[in-house]
């Protein structure tokens, strides 16, 4: 088995104790990780610390020509950490599997280092002048989740880094591994101490939440956590960025041709087995349209091919982890038994690993767990409506409001359900989809459009 080593202060670092890495596909262990302790998250914070004046202190134009060469770095590497990330989360090498999330860390890395970091003039008067200026917080720890491991990280690292902070991260303990060779890459780049990275239990985490020299914790991942951390980052009234769960609606709005749209709905509910923050985890459906909706997204779900991610044939991997594949399966079994019509899958394949086909269950009732909790799998439940009215005010009636989508073969109608939804982000005809950076042409930047990896899947015959 290969080792996998923490990086504190630019240094290789292993542990007394290990944990097991489950390769999600075949059920079985393929790596040890260093478990760490907390005296070794007292050094990568010490390291974080100590490095801080000197990388916050160089100018803007060095720390974007690093970040620049991180980039490359990701770009030469991008075979290697994608088969790491298929291994110990999952999701296939095709479609916006792990070679599309590794090109998402090195387009989001040259973005974040393209942005202008200039100060803003508020004010210019002859009595006063204004500027409003980005400053580096100090040391940053970062706590990502499973789903996409490597993204978020980048999405945690790269706006800390560039405006000068240094961070300390812990990634996610079902999947550490992606994450320690990350930064053991960035690292022949970046001076001693400025990313380091620890792998461990909650334990650490919850040493980092309450961690008197850490200023700014960013998390993603669930919302107990979420409070958790809230809660012991009052120690020392840390800054903190938690992006939690949802239970993202979409709403098909009545009459709506859905054929055109079948591809993107797909990908918006089951990208990454249905394990994204923002995945459409409730289809509502007028009761005219219904059956048919049913019918047509049944036959498209159905051909797509799953399986074992480091075949390239298949879009669709398993469920992360033994936890997440008992929660499918139970809320599944749930519906089910509460008088849901399951229309396509609705059991766990046999065979080894965590897979559970890709379902869809009709007929289902908001009281149901399918629909009241964030599944966060290949489950998805289809709600029929009567009027839209009552479909707006059903998707509204959760505590959460990631996403939201609406749908329809005229957008301007479409556009005006979805400014109902109460989301910090809404979709028309499509859910998730990032946008372009920059969002005008003309601009001689790097664009970031991780859609590319969607348009490129086309799975279906
Ligand atoms: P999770 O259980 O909350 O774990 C996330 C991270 O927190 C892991 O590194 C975990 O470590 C750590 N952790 C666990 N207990 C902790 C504690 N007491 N203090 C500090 N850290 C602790 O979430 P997950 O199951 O990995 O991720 C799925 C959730 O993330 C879903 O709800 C999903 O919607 C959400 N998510 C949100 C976004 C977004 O941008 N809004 C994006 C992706 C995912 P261990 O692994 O060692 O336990």
């Amino acid at each position: 088995m290969a080792d996998y080593a923490m990086i504190i202060n630019g240094e290789k670092v292993l542990s007394d104790s290990t944990f097991d890495v489950v390769n999600p596909a075949t059920g079985e262990v393929f790596a040890k990780c260093p478990k760490a302790t907390i005296a070794q998250l007292d050094e990568a914070v010490a390291a974080a610390r100590k490095a801080f004046p000197e990388w916050s202190a160089l100018a803007d134009d060095q720390r974007v020509a690093i970040m620049n060469r991180i980039a490359g770095i990701i770009e030469q590497n991008q075979t290697e950490l994608a088969e790491l990330i298929t291994r110990e989360q999952g999701k296939p090498l095709s479609g916006p599997g792990s070679i599309f999330e590794v090109g998402g860390c090195m387009a989001w890395t040259q973005v974040t280092a393209s942005m202008k970091l200039e100060p803003e003039l508020v004010d210019d008067t002859p009595e006063d002048t204004i500027e409003l200026y980005k400053k580096p917080i100090g040391v940053v720890g970062s706590i990502t989740p499973w789903n996409w491991p490597l993204l978020i990280a980048i999405w945690h690292i790269m706006p800390a880094l560039r405006v000068g902070c240094t961070v300390v991260m812990k990634p996610a303990s079902y999947t550490p591994l992606a994450t320690l060779r990350l930064v053991e890459l960035i690292n022949e780049v970046l001076p001693p101490g400025v990313l380091n990275v620890v792998s461990g239990s909650s334990d650490i985490g919850n040493a980092m939440s309450a961690h008197k020299d850490i200023d700014k914790i960013v998390f993603t991942g669930s919302i107990p956590v979420g409070q958790t951390i809230m809660g012991r980052a009052v120690s020392n009234l840390k800054s903190l960025t938690l992006e939690l769960g949802g239970n993202d609606a979409g709403i098909i709005l009545p009459g709506t041709d859905i054929t055109p749209f079948l591809e993107p709905l797909f990908w918006g509910c089951f990208i990454n087995a249905g394990q994204t923050c923002a995945a459409l985890k409730r289809l509502f459906v007028h009761e005219d349209d219904y059956e048919d909706v049913c019918q047509k997204f049944t036959d498209y779900v159905t051909k797509i091919p799953v399986g074992d991610g480091m075949d390239e044939k298949n879009l669709i991997g398993p469920l992360g982890n033994a936890p997440q594949l008992e929660t499918v399966k139970q809320y599944v079994d749930d519906a089910r038994k509460k008088g849901a019509r399951v229309l396509c899958g609705g059991a766990p394949s046999s065979g080894p690993g965590y897979f559970y086909p890709l379902t869809l269950v009709a007929d289902v009732t908001d009281d149901m767990d399918l629909v009241k909790e964030e599944q966060f799998g290949t489950a998805l439940p289809i709600i029929k409506y009567s009027t839209v009215d009552e479909a707006v005010q059903r998707a509204n009636s959760l505590d959460v409001g990631l996403g939201g989508s609406a749908w329809s073969n005229d957008p301007e109608k479409a556009k005006a359900v979805a400014m109902r939804l109460e989301a910090g982000t809404v979709w028309v005809n499509a859910h998730g989809k990032l946008h372009r950076w920059p969002p005008s042409a003309g601009s001689n930047l790097p664009v970031l459009d991780l859609n590319s990896g969607l348009r490129a899947s086309k799975p279906i015959p």
